[in-house]
């Protein structure tokens, strides 16, 4: 029986140890999590983090540039003179009309009548910076809501 008691007592005295410790840890915790919470009530004023992600956003769909992010194009068809649309730089070039069927790769050779503002729909200003080399577009500014796309070219 003596030794049961002994084996008691320890457990006993072990017991509070540990409870000490834990209540310790508790404490150390909320004041942890008061010091991690003032910064954040006194950030309850104006929102200054919304209000620059609002401008990161504006200025990020305001553009694009490469080959595949061409705006919609509208090319003649050189056998009946009708509007083409390709919407994808990498798509065919499909005449409505006549049915004429040409790869993406032939854009250069027919005669551009516009590009189309893949945001708001409008008619884009286009020109080339460097038309000894190319005869595609190499820059495409919208008027009405000032999208602007730029062609670089990796070779
Ligand atoms: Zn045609
Ligand atoms: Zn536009």
């Amino acid at each position: 029986m003596a030794d049961d008691a002994d084996a008691h007592g320890v457990g006993e005295a072990a017991g509070s140890r540990t409870t000490a410790a834990l209540r310790w840890l508790l404490a150390a915790l909320r004041q942890l999590a008061e010091r991690l919470a003032a910064p954040l009530r006194a950030g309850d004023g104006p929102n200054k983090f919304r209000l620059s992600s609002v401008e990161t956003h504006t200025t990020t769909i305001d553009g694009d540039t490469g080959w595949e992010y061409r705006p919609p194009a509208t090319l003649r068809c050189p056998d009946c003179t009708a509007g083409i649309l390709q919407a994808d730089s990498r798509g065919a070039i499909d005449c409505p009309e006549c049915r004429l069927d040409l790869p993406a790769e032939r854009f250069g050779d027919l005669e551009l009548l516009g590009l189309t503002c893949p945001v708001c729909r409008a008619s884009m200003q286009h020109g080339q910076r460097h038309p000894e080399d190319f005869d595609i577009p190499e820059w495409a500014t919208c008027p009405n809501c000032q999208y602007h796309w730029e062609f670089k070219h990796s070779y």
